[in-house]
């Protein structure tokens, strides 16, 4: 019998670039192995076309990868079109800082660039792509979109759901993940005001399952416990808020050859289990919670800007 008083903490591990972006199979498997060995299903933002005319429903050795780990409890969703520079609209500023230029400067640089692909028509092409694409390889659609790098404009969304598309997985609660990444462990800010650590509606049509944080990107030994200490941060109050702990991690990192991203996912994972007794679940089997009614959309005023960040920063 379960005890209905305790609530479900729900964990649900999220893998980045599998695919165009990162083609390498051996890391794909290194990947579903770890997965498999936590016992953590997780859902794989796979990117449908990539460099030298790779495109997944033409992959036969990488699909049959993508689908044993299906069957084996993981599954997998659309992580834009090819991810090549900024696809859907700009990045939010704190990934832009990756680059290590001034986020305002690659903002404007990117602007230039990119500027003219950030509209409607060329959206529902790509999407449409995209779409066609996933499905041929794997027999159905894709349930939730992220885009490359969170890539946006508040256009993207309306045209998601012209798609026919219900969910994306697009905004960061806590973007002191990236700040870790480039050394500002002292004034990392904190949480975003706007971006609730739950399931929410970002249109009238369109729900938005965001991401907690990113702490296994570019690890080295001496960098583990301290983004470890920002997961556990990040775990405990999302349980006390009542929310859905959505991890985003990247194939490249957890699959490389040195173990740094797997010793940190371990440890949270571990935690995760015994101390909060999380069920892990992929998003498909969050989006079942959804619609049965079993988790909340909650209550939360929508912002949506050029890069999601840009306004506040
Ligand atoms: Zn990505």
């Amino acid at each position: 019998m379960t005890n209905l008083s305790a609530p479900q903490r729900r964990f649900v591990v999220t893998v980045d670039d599998p695919g165009g972006l990162i083609q390498d199979i051996p890391t794909l498997q290194r990947v579903v192995d770890f997965l498999g060995e936590e016992g953590a299903p997780a859902s794989f933002f796979v990117v449908p076309r990539g460099e030298g005319d790779w495109q997944l429903d033409r992959q036969e050795e990488w699909l049959a990868v993508a689908q044993q780990a299906e069957r084996h409890g993981h599954d997998c969703q659309l992580h834009g079109l090819d991810h090549a520079g900024c696809e859907f609209g700009p990045y939010p500023a704190f990934i832009f800082a990756l680059g290590g230029q001034d986020p305002k400067e690659r903002l404007r640089l990117a602007r230039e660039e990119f500027g003219h692909l950030w509209r409607r028509e060329v959206y529902v092409e790509k999407l449409g792509t995209a779409i066609e694409i996933f499905e041929n390889a794997f027999g159905r659609r894709p349930q939730v979109l992220r885009t490359g790098a969170l890539s946006q404009t508040p256009e993207l969304y309306d045209v998601v759901a012209d798609v026919g598309m219900r969910y994306v997985s697009n905004m960061i609660v806590d973007p002191r993940g990236w700040e870790y990444i480039i050394g500002n462990y002292d004034a990392p800010g904190d949480w975003d005001p706007d971006v609730p650590p739950a399931p929410y509606k970002l249109t009238s049509e369109v729900i938005n399952l965001p991401i907690i944080s990113e702490y296994a990107w570019k690890l080295t030994p001496e960098k583990i416990e301290k983004h470890l200490a920002l997961g556990l941060e990040d775990l405990r109050r999302v349980y006390e808020a009542d929310g859905v702990f959505i991890l985003v991690c990247h194939v490249q990192e957890v699959g490389a050859e040195h173990p740094h991203s797997r010793v940190l996912l371990h440890r949270l994972l571990e935690v995760a289990r015994q101390d909060y007794q999380v069920t892990f679940m992929t998003v498909r089997e969050l989006i079942a919670d959804i619609e049965s009614g079993a988790v909340r959309v909650v209550d939360h005023k929508p912002k949506i800007t050029e890069g999601g960040y840009y306004s506040g920063n």
